[in-house]
């Protein structure tokens, strides 16, 4: 097994990081991981004007994937994800879907304890899950804290233990980074940050040679979803709708017209997030009605 410290952070995907660690096709990988703010806040009386910004939304790796080559697709099997006991909570003014709205800045300390988070008198049903999982874009570099067709900060809260996600490759070795743990988080992530915690990734790498997928795929039990992004939820959405309507086409070889109607009957769009650098948005299909054949050009 591959056991990659916190210390080994990045804040940016970029291809030209050098790599933290080598990782085999098949093999364990450990990836222990910061808080997206840097464990900086420790108590509720730790104040946010003194954060060092630099230091969020870090993401620990990268690994090179061995044999990994631009064009295919790089298959993360997320076998587990333990987060510790406790986690942060903020709100920064003019951040949030509520931005518009005056309010201070605050920070909130919960427990995570027997699978639940205490919030006040009441308690919230634990779901870690991964906030930023991706690979280095083609050439820029792009900030840990942003997302796109790489992957990076999706907040997707069913990104977690049991799932796989499927992220193109760009460069040598993929250049796989992981981190901002989140022990439960709402579609939207409305005030900008949800309960944010130190914890480790257990997962193991898979290849698919010379194909990829338009935007990242996750893949559960029963369904597949498109992860796509943009300046704005309606961009995110139109492009994932976009996205599963092509692989519709191509699944069953039916014209425009005839995916686009089907559409409308099996394709569920929902909100990842709505509060970073680009909104986040999913397409999601059942696996009665597509294959991940389809889902990757
Ligand atoms: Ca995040």
């Amino acid at each position: 097994m591959k056991a990659v410290p916190r210390s080994e952070v990045v804040y940016s995907y970029s291809p030209r990081h050098s790599p933290a660690e080598y990782a085999m096709l098949g093999e364990l990988v450990l990836l222990q991981t910061e808080d997206a703010l840097g464990g900086q806040i420790e108590s509720e009386k730790d104040s946010l004007d003194e954060l060092d910004w630099s230091k969020v939304d870090g993401a620990t790796g990268p690994i090179f994937v061995e044999t990994a080559e631009p064009g295919d697709t790089l298959v993360a099997k997320i076998l587990d994800v333990k987060v510790e006991e406790t986690g942060v909570i903020v709100t920064v003014p003019r951040y949030g879907i509520l931005g518009e709205r005056r309010f201070g800045s605050s920070t909130k300390i919960v427990s995570v304890k027997e699978g639940y988070i205490n919030f006040e008198d009441l308690r919230v049903k634990a779901n870690p899950m991964i906030g930023t999982i991706g690979v280095a874009p083609e050439s820029d570099e792009i900030p840990s804290g942003s997302l796109g067709r790489h992957g990076g900060n999706m907040d997707v809260k069913e990104l977690t233990a049991g799932t796989t996600l499927y992220l193109p490759v760009f460069t040598r070795g993929a250049l796989f980074a992981a981190g901002d743990l989140h022990a439960v988080q709402a579609d939207g992530e409305l005030c900008v940050s949800s309960v944010e915690v130190a914890g480790e990734i257990l997962l193991r790498f898979n290849l698919i040679k010379e194909k990829h997928p338009e935007w990242p795929i996750l893949e559960t039990h029963g369904w597949y979803a498109l992860l796509s992004s943009g300046d704005t939820l309606d961009e995110a959405v139109t492009l994932a709708a976009d996205a599963a309507v092509k692989a519709l086409m191509r699944e069953y070889g039916w014209p425009f017209e005839k995916a686009y109607m089907f559409g409308s009957l099996a394709i569920d769009l929902k909100i990842n997030q709505v509060v970073d650098l680009k909104k986040g948005a999913r397409a999601v299909m059942s696996k009665e009605h597509i294959s991940l054949n389809s889902l990757l050009i």
